[in-house]
């Protein structure tokens, strides 16, 4: 016997057949004697739905009044499940997120657990039930409801599996699991039995959305198994585990993320002199802006032309900082491109092997795609792109290394 919380996500509850589908799943867990804790995400299409009332209203609307807006999505799906569980018979008991006391800072929106109490739960665990939590949403220590950002229902699940000490979270999804890279883009990439919570980190820090970022954080952090399943096909998924493995057949890149929330923009012609990088920084990360990679080339005229990037939502407000400062800069000129993304190559295997980043610029020059921005760590090479040529890169990239699947 053995405890499981189980997350099932938008798509895995997007209509109530879907629904019945999930609550028998559920059942036939809880019928062979484990004890079973569900983390739901709204039913797919809701949360954007919600958003977009929103921004009819106010194109930026109070965070807090977002929060208990977006925060609805989830407690229609846990009660739609509970219904369908006490239908064949489970005991299933629905709770919000302030009903289990999942306690988290006040940062509306982008909010991070702190702590759940695990009493209620255990009780009607204790008691043979199945409980059911909403997934994304919390509640601060003023008793606000918050949200956990995009995605959030990922950390929902784990974050209950650490507190509980669960046997394992498990993510039912709409693929069967971690793929080499995004399946619906790369017909050809094939699913890993394993990924090691290094690579699966950098992954959805890369931009592949199969997980939140911080939900692998957590499970890393507390050490909670953690698997990407299908909610629609049989199968053992992904495991995400600390193992390395060091066999010899270890591939040298695991994975293939990309990111289109991608925005550039260059401030030309600087004077090349100590202090122009912060000076061209520190009013952008002041607007609370978050800059990704940066690249600086200086000319021989003793100038200098500094890049860097920034999320496509703050693409706009970034431009416009720099705008303004362009003259007391002296710079020539600042330009900007929001049709930009990030394609990044990642693994551990990397680390024993070089010449992967020779063979990345290869194979995208040999598809004549021009790389605006490169940035490595050990392992992992991230290059900026034209947004056009993302497809083309991402297959060529997934053939050059390796990793298509036979067909
Ligand atoms: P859910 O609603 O269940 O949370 P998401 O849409 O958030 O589902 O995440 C699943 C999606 O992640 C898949 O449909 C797939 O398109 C995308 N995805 C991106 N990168 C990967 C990857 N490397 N492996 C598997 N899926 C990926
Ligand atoms: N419903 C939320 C979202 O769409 C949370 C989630 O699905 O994980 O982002
Ligand atoms: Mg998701």
């Amino acid at each position: 016997m053995a405890l499981y919380v189980q997350k099932y996500g938008g798509t895995s509850v997007g209509t109530i057949e879907r629904i019945e589908a999930v609550a028998d799943k559920v059942k036939s867990f809880h019928d062979a004697g484990h004890q079973i804790v569900v983390a739901v995400s709204a039913m797919s299409g809701e949360t954007n739905r919600l958003i977009s009332l929103a921004k009819q209203i106010d194109a930026a609307p109070a965070p807090r009044e977002m929060d208990v807006l977006v925060s609805t999505g989830e407690q229609v799906t846990i009660a739609l499940l509970a219904m369908a569980l006490q239908k064949r018979g489970v005991d299933a008991r629905s709770y919000t997120g302030w009903q289990v006391g999942i306690k988290t800072d006040s940062a509306f929106m982008k909010a991070r657990i702190e702590d759940i109490d695990t009493a209620n739960m255990r009780q009607h665990l204790d008691n043979g039930g199945v409980v059911i939590v909403a997934g994304f949403q919390g509640v601060d220590d003023d008793n606000n409801i918050t949200t956990l950002g995009r995605g959030g229902s990922d950390t929902t699940g784990v974050a209950l599996a650490a507190a509980l000490k669960a046997d394992e979270c498990q993510i039912y999804t709409d693929v069967d699991g971690v793929y080499t890279t995004d399946p619906r883009v790369v017909p050809a990439a094939r699913r890993m039995d394993k990924v090691t919570f290094e690579e699966m980190l950098e992954m959805a820090s890369l931009g592949s959305k199969v997980l939140q970022i911080r939900s692998v954080e957590f499970a890393g952090k507390y050490k909670v198994p953690l698997r990407v399943l299908s909610s629609f096909t049989e199968g053992n998924g992904t495991l995400i585990t600390t193992e390395e493995n060091d066999s010899v057949e270890n591939p040298v890149i695991s994975g293939i993320a990309f990111n289109r929330d991608e925005a550039k923009i260059t401030v030309k012609g600087v004077p090349d002199i100590p202090g122009v990088a912060s000076r061209i920084l520190v009013p952008v990360s002041d607007a609370n802006i978050e800059v990704d990679m940066i690249v600086q080339n200086v000319s021989d005229d003793g100038s200098t032309d500094f890049t860097f990037t920034v999320h496509r939502n703050d693409y706009q407000k970034a431009l416009k900082i720099l705008n303004e400062l362009a003259g007391e800069l002296k710079a020539r000129e600042v330009a900007g491109k929001d049709d930009i993304c990030k394609v990044s190559l990642v693994g551990v295997g990397m680390r024993s092997h070089a010449g992967v980043a020779s063979k990345m610029f290869k194979t995208l020059a040999d598809e004549n795609i021009n790389i605006l921005a490169i940035t490595t760590s050990e392992i992992k090479i991230s290059v900026v792109i034209a947004e056009k040529y993302l497809e083309l890169a991402v297959r060529a990239l997934h053939t050059a290394f390796g990793l298509d699947a036979e067909a």
